[in-house]
């Protein structure tokens, strides 16, 4: 009790003084705000509340990135900020946010939040210090400590194009360092996954966390293992396709973070041929992003834990079970273990699975099974998985390249590629009943078609 009114009388975050700085210090004008962020901040303000674009949109603008988006902070309600414009819409269920639409441009619109410490009951704590629920509006000033880092915590107003800074988080951005507000190691504590934001931030922006930020972390890096899996998907997802995936992952494992996530992504990437893998698999993401092309994170996931799959897979044939079944259980007893820890979501599992399983029908070049193989729906998403495997090392580079050839050939040049059909595929596909005739399993009876 008397530990906790301590820190709240000595906390850093106290000692916090607030610096307005002016378009001529900063240099962000209100020009490179986009008009939807503009517009919002300028209703809620006609309409009488503070409004200031925050957090990733201003810090990014600052260094000379482009935002993804733009979020707005309000001393507003939700109720208010949807009432002040007709196209918006209230989403989120712990925490309520408004989403202003113009056009095909959305604003996330937050009410300043309370800071997390400021006492009382309204902060919900499991054992380790972490957050369960902080769900109380506050002042601006609460609401810029109880972000993550000083960076991410400076105001833009577009109508003075002022900046308010409360932790000195201007400074910091410009010395290019990543400063957890307040006591890194009770801020890790409430929430872990601000370890990995850590990361994340420092390869994004090419900074470092300043030493006493980074500290606690290899301490902490355990604590990850309570952050509920679907909130630690949402952001490996965000670093997977922050345009910087491959030092991201660097850093996660510089700091010890990694064991959490991907359960022995430590394992592969300590194989060389599996950290020759997963880096040229993020590596290629990176330069999709950069290019403004589409990312599939099935794809992404699906590579991440391929080298995982690959070993229990022949484990398994070793052990003297067929090769397809083998790999159907490599990949359901990998999947299965990463469900424990980052959930992968629902809808990706298909694509990952059917991913892995056109894996083993490239290794088919002749008989009829490579043009069957080249209609399939996803042709594309399997070769460029084959032809990383071979760029790693994993498989002979010649299997790509003859399944590039094969695939931009004209029919008759197809049929030339093909090699003859092994003598025990033959006799299997003589024996087979023709196209029509009922089917059995053997033992007599008609099997149930699983398709019909
Ligand atoms: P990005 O550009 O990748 O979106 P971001 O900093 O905008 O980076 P968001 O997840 O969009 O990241 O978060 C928006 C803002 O919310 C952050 O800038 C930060 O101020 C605050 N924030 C996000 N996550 C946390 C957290 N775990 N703890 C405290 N503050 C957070
Ligand atoms: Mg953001």
């Amino acid at each position: 009790m008397i530990g906790k009114f301590l820190r709240r009388v000595f906390s850093p975050r106290r000692a916090n003084m607030l610096r307005r700085l002016p378009l001529e210090e900063h240099g962000l004008s209100r020009d490179q705000i986009s008009s939807c962020a503009r517009r919002t901040t300028e209703g809620l303000q006609a309409a009488g509340f503070q409004a200031y674009v925050v957090g990733g949109a201003v810090r990014d603008l600052l260094v000379g990135i482009v935002p993804k988006d733009f979020d707005v902070a309000t001393d507003a309600t939700p109720d208010q900020v949807r009432a002040t414009f007709r196209r918006s819409r209230i989403i989120g269920r712990r925490f309520r946010l408004v989403h202003v639409l113009c056009g095909q441009d959305t604003v996330e619109v937050s009410t300043f939040r309370g800071s997390a410490n400021a006492g009382g009951d309204s902060v919900e704590q499991d054992e380790h210090g972490r957050i369960l629920r902080d769900n109380v509006f506050g002042t601006l000033e609460e609401d810029a400590l109880r972000r993550d880092f000083t960076l991410n915590a400076l105001f833009y107003d577009p109508a003075t194009q002022e900046i308010l800074d409360y932790c000195d988080g201007y400074a910091d951005l410009r010395a290019r360092r990543i400063r957890v507000i307040g006591d890194a190691e009770q801020r890790y504590r409430e929430d872990p996954v601000r370890m990995m934001r850590a990361a994340r931030l420092g390869a994004k922006l090419g900074m470092t966390i300043e030493p006493r930020s980074r500290a606690p972390i290899a301490s902490l890096a355990s604590l990850m293992e309570n952050v509920p899996s679907a909130r630690l998907f949402d952001e490996m997802l965000k670093l997977l396709l922050s345009g910087h995936a491959r030092e991201g992952v660097l850093r996660l494992r510089a700091e010890g973070l990694h064991h959490g996530l991907l359960p022995m992504l430590d394992v592969i990437l300590e194989q060389p041929l599996g950290e020759r893998f997963v880096m040229l698999a993020l590596e290629r993401t990176d330069e999709r992003v950069r290019a403004d092309k589409p990312v599939s994170p099935a794809f992404l996931f699906a590579t991440l834990l391929w080298h995982e799959v690959l070993s229990a897979w022949t484990r398994r044939e070793v052990g003297g079970e067929k090769s397809a079944l083998a790999l159907m259980e490599a990949m359901d007893a990998v999947l299965a273990a990463q469900a424990g820890r980052l959930a992968i979501h629902k809808r990706y599992l298909v694509d990952i699975k059917e991913l892995w399983s056109l894996q083993p029908r490239f290794l088919v070049r002749a008989g009829r099974r490579p043009l069957r193989l080249l209609e399939h729906l996803r042709f594309r998403a399997a070769y460029d998985f084959l032809a990383l495997r071979c760029e790693s090392g994993e498989l002979d580079a010649e299997l790509a390249q003859w399944w590039d050839r094969f695939a931009g050939a004209s029919d008759v040049e197809r049929e030339a590629m093909l090699l003859p059909e092994e003598p025990g595929q033959k006799r299997r596909r003589r024996r087979r009943k023709p196209a029509g005739a009922p089917r059995t399993d053997g033992s007599g009876q008609a099997a149930i078609d699983p398709i019909a």
